[in-house]
């Protein structure tokens, strides 16, 4: 079985080195940061099987760094390491969709239990995670997409886009609705990308197979559906 990777969003190093050090010897692949914006960088650069983030960093916060993976429809699990006394932390950072999270200074043996937890939770959930419409179907957890049994190739943000078209399907999408659901609130251009985007999608997904799934409702927007 591949090594679950873990990222370790942690500015002390002490804590960060103890936790490399831990984990790698339970068998995970670690990689640490300790900067912010740094953290968020990697986060989008590759899939994270798990990411502990600490809440106070250098160039953006813990709590900024969830808010913004979470708007972009990214359920990696997330643990915060949150300081003793800042209720408030644990209190937003569930909030915004943090997964767990471990008051500092922790006992090494209940973060591991907790990452284990974590771990088993998302692997549970990546059993159930396929997803069928027509002769269309989605992994969720490993990006694979077929059509008709051939393999659809798409990038994070095409995957991004028909992950929230069938999650939402039958349900007629506007343009800010999408931009809003797969771009996330951190987005500031227009909306023509949406159209741009579904265009790059329909050629991938729709283009050489029956029945065509991206319908355009004129004058409001998208919707995905079977339409048989
Ligand atoms: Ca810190």
């Amino acid at each position: 079985m591949e090594k679950s990777q873990i990222l370790v969003v942690e500015d002390e190093e002490k804590i960060a080195r103890v936790l490399e050090l831990e984990l790698t010897f339970e068998g995970y692949h670690v990689e640490k940061i300790h900067d912010g914006l740094d953290a968020l960088q990697r986060v989008r650069e590759q899939t994270w099987d798990l990411i502990l983030l600490d809440v106070m960093l250098p160039g953006m916060s813990g709590i900024d760094i969830l808010r913004r993976i979470r708007s972009g429809d990214d359920e990696t699990p997330v643990i915060m390491l949150t300081a003793k006394d800042s209720i408030d932390d644990k209190v937003t950072g569930l909030d915004l969709g943090a997964n767990d999270y471990v008051t500092k200074p922790f006992q090494i043996e209940e973060l591991l239990a907790r990452v284990r937890a974590s771990l088993r939770s998302k692997q549970s959930r990546s059993k159930a995670s396929g997803l069928m419409i027509a002769d269309l179907s989605i992994d969720e957890a490993t990006h694979e997409v077929y059509r008709n049994g051939e393999e659809i190739e798409l990038t994070a943000r095409e995957f991004s886009l028909l992950l929230y078209f069938v999650k939402n399907q039958r349900q007629v999408l506007s343009r800010d609705q999408l931009l809003d659901g797969v771009w996330g609130y951190d987005y500031y251009g227009d909306t023509n990308i949406v159209d741009v985007y579904v265009r790059y999608l329909r050629n991938k997904m729709d283009k050489g197979f029956e029945p065509k799934l991206i319908h355009t409702v004129r004058g409001v927007g998208y919707v995905l559906k079977d339409p048989r």
